[in-house]
């Protein structure tokens, strides 16, 4: 059967999910010569290799069923002990009350936004997320058919009196949406936290509104810099928000295991979305996750992890405070935690275009801002991961970005064209219909690689 025939049985999203100019950059920027800042990888020195080889066997001989045999939908009870212990230690009191039925073990936090977007979200529905946000959620919210509304985030994180307004002009307008989705530590792709009194504004708007809220923060446990901040979840009190959490980034992806932290009204709608997706998490990486928990070595890994990124972190940006000169109007997050950081360029300049030319001149890859804005805008905003790289790579990629903008700045000034160049553009708007499918194919064949 050839591709063309295949067109006919594929559903309205398979068929619009196509392969987009856009997968034919990101094949360039998987190429070993370039030093990509695009990525959102954790760093392969993090992984416990060691620990987990001593584990492994022992799991395989001992917890022979648990390990290989199906299990509940749910997960394992004793992971979700463990887990629930490990909170309290980590987060204080503010968890003492969590029971294993607020708990729903998922096959890491992207299936949770799926799960979530399954239970919550319809063809129309209304979902405000933050601009920018994290592209696998806008893709999981706009494969289930959600109009996405934009609020902007700031150093302090989502902009609480702007969500306020749009949340009343929506109102007049006739549209009630039914969640907000945040990433309050570290953002993807922001590397913004959102501030305590934001996060408590924010609970009293999702009140006033009757909005649920979905907190999804995998960075949580990485902070580098500052106090921890109580996690919307923790200060929420009357049952509307649903956390996500997961053990990608402290332990190791490949694992694929999250957890939601819920009412348990909710978590057994999550549990009846899942079964006929994957009838239960994998066994087997549930019990090496909670045998590895019970030697009790994930604090020191969450330890050993934290100072690897710390470091990277601080290269990054000493880098960028050595390279950027200040009359360029260049400015950038200084994040807290997490594994990105935030840039933004002039207003007239392309980030596309700085994308084209930085993979040319200077073999260094990052992602475009407005990849991350279901509104499109942001054209002059970028990402850039500091969790892969070694360090030197990462000195060498921003000495590179560097002199790229400088090249831009010194073109615009010589009166040569400066900001045309798009290599692919997306619809103006995330709305129904054609424009949210065309959307969806751009966010997959982007999220391929973007983490
Ligand atoms: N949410 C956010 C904000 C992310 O950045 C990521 C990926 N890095 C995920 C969810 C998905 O991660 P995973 O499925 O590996 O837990």
């Amino acid at each position: 059967m050839d591709a063309t025939y295949l067109q006919r049985f594929l559903s309205d999203s398979a068929r619009t999910a196509t392969r987009s100019e856009i997968r034919e950059l990101l094949k360039v920027i998987a190429r070993p010569e370039i030093i990509s800042l695009a990525g959102g990888l954790p760093s392969p020195e993090t992984f416990p290799a060691d620990d987990l080889a001593e584990i492994v066997p022992g799991v395989l001989r001992e917890h022979t069923a648990a390990a290989m045999q199906y299990g509940p939908t749910e997960g394992d009870q004793e992971l979700k002990e463990q887990i629930i212990r490990m909170m309290i230690d980590f987060e204080g009191e503010a968890f003492a009350e969590l029971t294993p039925d607020h708990l729903l073990i998922t096959s890491a936090s992207q299936q949770a936004l799926d799960l979530c977007s399954r239970i919550f979200i319809g063809t129309y529905d209304s979902v405000v997320v933050g601009l920018p946000s994290y592209l696998g959620a806008l893709g999981a919210f706009t494969a289930c058919g959600a109009k996405l509304s934009g609020v902007p985030i700031d150093d302090d994180g989502m902009c609480t009196d702007l969500l306020e307004q749009r949340l009343v002009d929506l109102r007049r307008e006739g549209v009630h949406p039914k969640l907000i989705y945040a990433v309050p530590d570290f953002g993807n792709p922001s590397g913004v936290t959102m501030s305590l009194t934001r996060r408590e504004e924010l609970l009293c708007i999702a009140r006033e509104f009757d909005l649920l809220v979905i907190e999804d923060s995998p960075y949580r446990q990485l902070r580098y810099v500052g106090e921890t901040l109580p996690t919307l979840g923790s200060l929420d009190r009357d049952g509307r928000v649903v956390s996500i959490f997961t053990f990608s980034k402290i332990l190791f992806p490949g694992l694929r295991l999250g957890w939601v932290v819920a009412n348990p009204e909710v978590i057994s709608h999550l549990v009846v979305a899942k079964q006929p997706v994957d009838c239960c998490t994998a066994g087997l990486s549930q019990v090496v996750a909670r045998e590895y928990m019970k030697t009790g070595k994930l604090p020191a890994q969450i330890e050993r992890t934290r100072k690897i990124y710390a470091s990277k972190r601080e290269v990054m940006l000493e880098a960028l405070e050595e390279k950027m000169d200040p009359s360029w109007g260049v400015n950038w997050t200084r994040p807290e935690g997490g594994l990105f950081l935030w840039v933004e360029l002039p207003r007239w300049m392309s980030a596309r275009k700085l994308l084209e030319r930085a993979l040319a001149e200077e073999k260094v890859a990052f992602v475009v801002g407005d990849a991350f804005h279901c509104d499109r805008s942001g054209k002059n905003t970028l990402r850039l991961n500091f969790s892969y790289p070694s360090e030197e790579r990462l000195r060498a990629a921003v000495a590179g970005l560097a002199r790229c903008i400088e090249r831009e700045i010194d073109e615009r000034a010589s009166g040569e064209e400066a900001t045309t160049g798009e290599t692919e553009s997306a619809p103006a708007l995330l709305v129904n219909g054609e424009h949210a499918l065309v959307q969806l194919s751009w966010n997959l064949a982007l999220s391929e690689v973007v983490e």
